[in-house]
């Protein structure tokens, strides 16, 4: 017998989620984006102590089958690709089938969820990744995640865990920017009671700026608009008047999926040139839409950073799109507006 052995899965799947929960927002990061793979129309957020001791993320999407409860906690158990060509085309957030064992592993998980609106549900109870229950329950259309004591079994990264007031702030600035990404979900994040942010999912992304940002600085906001053949840009950008000290009010969202490129804000400051003051930064919410075969979301597990394969192009059409709305260039009318 060599010395060489295979991990079980609990142990596994408690490596995996080292890489995959960094902290309570990952948690919330994973659940929510579930949640709008599912086509969820309402998701309802509840957190305490920054997300240490409770999450909670409600939606009113698909819902799980009970047949499948077990199973979706398993790893690299997804509904979202079955084949490698899938992976060059991915529509829905999720596709690495880590986040839900990887959650469970680490915590007091329990998962309602139904199908339809019978009333009748499937409940399931994990902890520190074994199972403890999965019987029938009530509950309407949806699912309900509910994360207790997060790394609770993982002292040491639970030591890593910085104050409350931290925690919160990264919960919120991810949930801010997915509510941007997609006003035509109702989101609603409350922490400790208090609601911290409610958008009305009426589609309205100048809403849902003005519940981030304040009414003022959604009026003084400038739509954005361009395209090619490869891509399709929209969202605002603040006047030049308006700024901040740092880049955390640039949102660049890729399909629906909220990316960190500094290849776009690059373009997109490059677009203000001398309309910024120095080490000052616009409020930018940016949506691009392309096709999946276009872009690489199979970089990094927290697929927060992308690649473009076509870089040059999406940088030109960023920069001539934010100059558009500045005013800074006069409209090139298309083939079909010239006389
Ligand atoms: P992934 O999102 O990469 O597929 P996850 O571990 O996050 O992997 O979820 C596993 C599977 O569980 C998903 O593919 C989906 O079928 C199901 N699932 C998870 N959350 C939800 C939800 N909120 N609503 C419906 N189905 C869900
Ligand atoms: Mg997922």
């Amino acid at each position: 017998m060599g010395k060489i052995q295979v991990l079980d899965e609990q142990l596994a799947n408690q490596i995996a989620a080292g890489e995959v929960v960094e902290r309570p927002a990952s948690v919330i990061k994973e659940l929510v984006e579930n949640a709008i793979d599912a086509g969820s129309s309402v998701i309802d957020i509840t957190i305490e102590e920054g997300g240490l001791s409770f999450i909670r993320v409600t939606d009113n999407g698909s819902g799980i089958e009970p047949a499948d409860m077990e199973t979706a906690f398993q790893r690299h158990a997804t509904s979202k690709i079955s084949s490698s060509s899938d992976l060059f085309r991915i529509a829905s957030l999720g596709f690495r089938g880590e986040a839900l064992p990887s959650i469970a592993a680490v915590s007091r998980l329990e998962c309602v969820s139904s199908i339809d609106s019978s009333g009748l549900a499937q409940r399931l109870v994990i902890e520190g990744g074994s199972v403890t229950a999965n019987e029938p329950a009530n509950a309407p259309q949806g699912t309900d995640m509910s994360v207790r004591d997060l790394f609770y079994n993982t002292p040491a990264r639970l030591k890593y865990m910085k104050a409350i007031q931290t925690e919160l702030g990264h919960i919120t600035d991810y949930v801010y920017r997915i509510a941007l990404a997609h006003p035509g979900i109702a989101i609603t994040l409350k922490h400790n009671g208090s609601v911290l942010l409610r958008t009305l999912g009426t589609g309205d992304r100048l809403q849902v700026i003005a519940a981030v940002y304040g009414t003022n600085t959604a009026k003084a906001m400038l739509k954005v608009e361009g395209e090619t053949s490869d891509y399709d840009l929209r969202g605002y950008i603040s006047k030049p008047e308006l700024t901040r000290a740092n880049r955390n009010g640039m949102t660049v969202i890729v399909n629906g999926r909220y990316i960190r490129s500094h290849a776009v804000n690059q373009a997109i400051l490059q677009a203000y040139h001398t309309l910024l003051p120095i080490n000052r930064y616009p409020i930018v919410v940016l949506e691009i839409g392309m096709h999946p075969s276009l872009l690489d979301v199979n970089v990094h597990p927290s697929k927060m950073e992308v690649r473009f394969s076509k870089e040059t192009e999406l940088r030109a059409l960023v920069e001539q799109a934010v100059k558009e709305a500045l005013g800074q260039v006069r409209h090139i009318p298309g083939p079909a507006e010239k006389k």
